[in-house]
């Protein structure tokens, strides 16, 4: 589904992302995790066109979004899909952040159908059905006409779950979704994110949550200063013999 190759991302000259690779494929949960500052949001900014790379290939579903030329000066460049292209591979993922995003001024259910009528174009109606069923999926039936403030952390976020699948992402990425909230609300959470694997919806999750990614990963890569330095089953991270790696998972689990 997803393909990064080689892709680096500097920022005033410090390179953040140096040459990372990383393959998806359909149904997969892939996890990254990695101390504060390895880059890992920074990937994943790339990943969705929130940032551009400065090399490398990024390709979703066999089409290119972006890839490496050699600009007039024989130097390689990396360029993007025009908009149109663009657009429409932006209509394949999903995204969930640490901080809920919804719009506070809009009901729950506003928030979920919004883009989906505006962007969409998917009827009013239509729309309303599926975010019903999604509200019921992640247990949120009885706040569709509720407020964002009117709501927990946990509930808040779940919301932004049921907004990010309205728009039936083929993958949905979350960067560090559960970090604002208590253990009970992160509990919730968690939850819906592994109800979602065991439906093999395709994601790739951002945590600092060791026993969630151990559980409900296909993958886990674990960086660190910008490089991949570990990277394979939970089972073979989790028995790693590398020391930087072993001293992180012991640290945060
Ligand atoms: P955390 O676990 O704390 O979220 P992270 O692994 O997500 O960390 P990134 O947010 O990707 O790390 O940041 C990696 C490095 O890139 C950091 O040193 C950060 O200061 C730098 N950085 C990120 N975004 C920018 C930006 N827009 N401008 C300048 N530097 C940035
Ligand atoms: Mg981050």
């Amino acid at each position: 589904l997803l393909e990064m190759k080689h892709v680096k991302k500097s920022f005033d000259k410090s390179g953040v992302l140096k040459d990372i690779s990383l393959k998806v494929r359909e149904g997969q949960v892939v996890s990254i995790i990695g101390p504060s500052g390895s880059g890992k949001s920074t990937l994943l900014r790339c990943a969705t066109l929130l940032e551009k790379m400065d090399a490398g290939e990024l390709i979703y579903l066999g089409e290119k979004a972006a890839w490496e030329q050699d600009d007039k000066k024989g130097q390689k460049r990396c360029v993007y899909a025009p908009k149109d292209k663009l657009k429409q591979i932006r209509s394949y993922f999903g995204l969930v952040f640490q901080s809920f995003n919804l719009f506070p001024h809009y009901s729950v259910m506003k928030n979920i159908i919004d883009a989906p009528v505006c962007v969409n174009h998917v009827s009013k109606n239509e729309a309303k059905e599926r975010a019903k069923k999604l509200l019921a999926q992640l247990g949120l039936s009885d706040k569709e006409n509720a407020y964002p403030c009117q709501l927990s952390g946990g509930q808040q976020q779940r919301v932004s779950i049921a907004r990010a699948l309205a728009l039936q992402p083929k993958i949905l990425f979350f960067d560090e979704p559960t970090s604002a909230l208590d253990p009970e609300l992160t509990a919730e959470v968690l939850k819906v994110i592994r109800q979602l694997a065991q439906n093999h919806m395709t994601m790739i999750i951002v945590t600092h949550e060791m026993q969630f990614a151990k559980e409900v990963s296909d993958h886990i890569v674990f960086m660190e200063q910008g490089v991949i330095v570990e990277e394979g089953t939970p089972d073979e991270l989790f028995s790693s013999e590398n020391a930087r790696v072993r001293e992180f998972i012991g640290k945060v689990s």
